[in-house]
């Protein structure tokens, strides 16, 4: 029998859960090292921060990447309450109206896509789309990640890396390393990728069961919203300064 080629993932961020998790369902044996884990607060830890809307940009002329999962078994999936997920409505508006090239790529993808017309946007907002899509709760989506990788056997290691090589040395057999140490890809020695910028922001949690409703205003400075999740806890955001 072929022996299972060992694979270190760097980080605990929702990157290295899903990479760890992803190689563990083909077969790697995988370890993930990190210093923060699924429950910490930092200010090096992002993901437990995102807001985790899904949400398309209509400017942005992505393309539909035609994944395993289709958004009915999606669906499937917000009714299993240990993901954090929840199905809801947003109105996404936008102070000016943007230049389309095409139309939207994802208006047969999200239920009930609508442009809102005119007469029904709010003062100051000059296009807004509706549609059906998800809310995410982050911070339990992470400890149900952590919880599938443990369950298939994963190993995690709870460590500081000053230089990415420590994860090679980490034991005698480890084939491949996956950085995925986010922000602080800047700063791990033998990697100190400056690309990497953080954007510093503020957002607020208030307890508001009774909202189910995602709302965005974006304008050329500022990016303003309310979203709920399946807790009740609703986030209000936002600031963001680049590269601060
Ligand atoms: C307020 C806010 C709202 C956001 N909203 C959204 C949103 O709505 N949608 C969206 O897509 N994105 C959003 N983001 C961005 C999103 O949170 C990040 O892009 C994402 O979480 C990055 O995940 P990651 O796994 O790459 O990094 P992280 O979650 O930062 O994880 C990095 C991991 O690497 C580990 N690590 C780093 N360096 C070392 C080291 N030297 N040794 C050992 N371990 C190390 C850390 O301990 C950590 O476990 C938001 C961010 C913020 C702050």
């Amino acid at each position: 029998m072929s022996k299972k080629i060992k694979v270190n993932v760097i980080g605990a961020g929702v990157i290295g859960l899903t990479t760890a998790l992803i190689l563990q369902k083909n077969g790697y044996q995988v370890q993930i090292l990190s210093e923060h884990w699924p429950g910490d607060f930092d200010i090096n830890y992002s993901s437990p921060w995102a807001t985790a809307t899904w949400r398309a940009n209509p400017n942005i002329d992505d393309e539909v990447v035609h994944g395993k999962i289709s958004w009915n078994e999606f669906w499937k999936l917000s009714e299993t309450p240990e993901i954090g997920l929840m199905r809801v409505k947003i109105y996404d508006f936008m102070d000016k109206k943007p230049e389309l090239e095409r139309d939207m790529w994802f208006k047969d993808l999200v239920p009930e896509f609508r442009v809102i017309p005119p007469e029904e946007l709010p003062s100051g907002v000059e296009y807004g789309l509706s549609y059906t899509t998800v809310s995410l709760n982050v911070q339990k989506y992470l400890h149900w990640l952590l919880h599938q990788f443990t369950t298939n056997g994963g190993v995690s290691k709870k460590v500081h890396l000053s230089h990415i090589d420590e994860s090679f040395y980490d034991s005698d057999d480890v084939g491949v390393v996956v950085n995925c140490s986010g922000v602080s890809a800047r700063t791990l020695g033998g990697v100190a990728d400056t690309t990497v910028l953080p954007s510093r922001g503020q957002t607020v949690s208030v307890w508001a069961p009774h909202i189910k409703t995602v709302y965005i205003l974006s304008n050329r400075d500022s990016f303003t919203f309310i979203v709920p999740r399946e807790s009740g806890e609703v986030i209000l955001g936002g600031t963001m300064s680049i590269d601060d």
